[in-house]
């Protein structure tokens, strides 16, 4: 039997009316004669209401118990989702990560898979069971304690599966109908993209394009699954939506090919720390080791340098705001340690990053000075830059986000296909 990967996320399940659409559609792939893996999310809104829960509950929670909890959502829409199906006569049955079961990492909150033995479904299927519904997002670890893969998990859930099965497509259903230009909600002036490569998701991904975990599309990279996002709200046929796919498939030839965002993010500058070989290694150490994600760093001429005995320098980085009480703690841990030496620790937790990337960049010149005229046009003032073969970032003040978004959609010209 021809196999199909088919995701929902959290706005496509998040009532009863929602979930019994998707299972139309899943009935639909049924009736085409495919067998069908699908992969759900936890109803909208569940997972932050259970994040909400840890955190009040226990602000430095255990990652064990955190995962036990925040699985939970996918659980309730998984069982819901194969009673639906049966309600329609598709034979179907949900599955726990567990119960595959899907082996992850012990990294809790953030593991990743190991394998995903196939004979437990595979029995299913040859029972005549149509459907897997399984639960997106969740695993177990060697241990044997439920794991949960990093917020968006569902997308890597879908791919793994996809991989695992080899399956002839992955769809990810959701609530916009493929990938565009930027995210929709920013600027109307967004474009729908037929296709885009895995290297320039990968790259949106990872600076904030929230629409496919980073994490699903280096697996889809990496296993060659035919990965495509679209509509669960619209009627939909082999064409709908957006194709990711290798680099060759593409026609269109812009140097830019999207723009994305990242809101919340901090800006950490340490002043004054010496001016020594291996300050750098004696301060992202610690952090590294306390789980902070630090993404641009600059290194500058320290003012203040007046009074110091021995060379001194800035040390500027950036990470996301809600890991600054843990960047502040593990730097100040070095220096009551007496690893590093800094007269202070300036925290500004109003930036964000917006970033451009194209394959494009890769063969031509002057897209960083088009990246700033635009911005300087509208006043938008840039506190660190970070480039890198397909990607120029930087980072802003957050109230000019969606301004700095719009006009670097203008200034590439994103709507107009090239
Ligand atoms: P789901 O719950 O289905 O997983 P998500 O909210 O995780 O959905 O991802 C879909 C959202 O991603 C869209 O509603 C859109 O606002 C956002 N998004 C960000 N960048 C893009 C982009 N370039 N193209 C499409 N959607 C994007
Ligand atoms: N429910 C999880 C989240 O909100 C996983 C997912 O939807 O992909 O992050
Ligand atoms: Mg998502």
């Amino acid at each position: 039997m021809p196999l199909l990967v088919m995701k929902f996320g959290g706005t496509s399940v998040a009532d009863l009316g929602r979930i019994r659409n998707a299972a139309e559609k899943v009935r639909a792939e049924v009736a085409r004669g495919y067998d069908v893996i699908v992969i759900v999310s936890a109803m909208s809104g569940k997972t932050n209401e259970l994040v909400g829960w840890v955190n009040e509950t226990s602000p430095l929670y255990d990652a064990r118990e955190y995962d036990a909890v925040v699985s939970s959502g996918e659980n309730v829409t998984a069982g819901l989702m194969a009673l639906t199906l049966q309600e329609m006569d598709v034979p179907a049955r949900s599955w726990q990560g567990w119960q595959v079961p899907i082996q992850t990492t012990s990294q809790h909150g953030a593991a990743r898979f190991v394998d995903i033995p196939r004979a437990n479904l595979d029995a299913k299927f040859a029972e005549g069971f149509k459907v897997a519904v399984i639960a997106g997002f969740q695993g177990v670890s060697p241990e044997g304690r439920i794991t949960t893969l990093g917020r968006g998990g569902s997308d890597t859930t879908a791919v793994a599966f996809a991989a695992a099965f080899e399956a002839e497509r992955c769809d990810i259903y959701t609530d916009v109908d493929g990938i565009y230009t930027t995210d929709p909600r920013i600027t109307s002036k967004a474009r729908k993209l037929e296709k885009i490569s895995f290297e320039e998701m990968l790259e949106l991904a990872s600076l904030g394009a929230k629409v496919l975990q980073t994490r699903s599309v280096e697996l889809a990279m990496r296993y060659k699954v035919r990965l495509r996002v679209l509509s669960s709200f619209d009627d939909t046929d082999e064409q709908s939506g957006t194709l990711v796919c290798d680099e060759d498939e593409i026609m269109e030839s812009k140097v830019v090919s999207g723009v994305a965002y990242s809101r919340e993010e901090a800006k950490l500058t340490l002043v004054t720390v010496e001016d020594r070989p291996g300050i750098a290694a004696a301060i992202f150490g610690p952090l590294a080791e306390a789980g902070v994600n630090v993404d641009m760093i600059v290194q500058n001429i320290s003012e203040n340098a007046q009074g110091h005995d021995k060379p001194v320098t800035d040390m500027t980085f950036s990470c996301p705001v809600d890991q600054v009480a843990r960047a502040r703690k593990a730097l100040e841990g070095a220096r009551d340690a007496g690893q590093i030496r800094y007269d202070r620790l300036e925290v500004d937790e109003d930036a964000a990053k917006v970033s451009v990337v194209g394959i494009g960049m890769r063969s031509h010149a002057g897209v960083a000075a088009r990246m700033f005229s635009a911005l300087a046009e509208e006043r938008v003032n840039i506190k660190v830059i970070a480039t890198s073969e397909i990607k120029i970032s930087v980072l802003i003040d957050r109230k000019y986000m969606e301004l700095a978004v719009q006009a670097l959609h203008d200034a590439f010209e994103l709507d107009k296909t090239g």
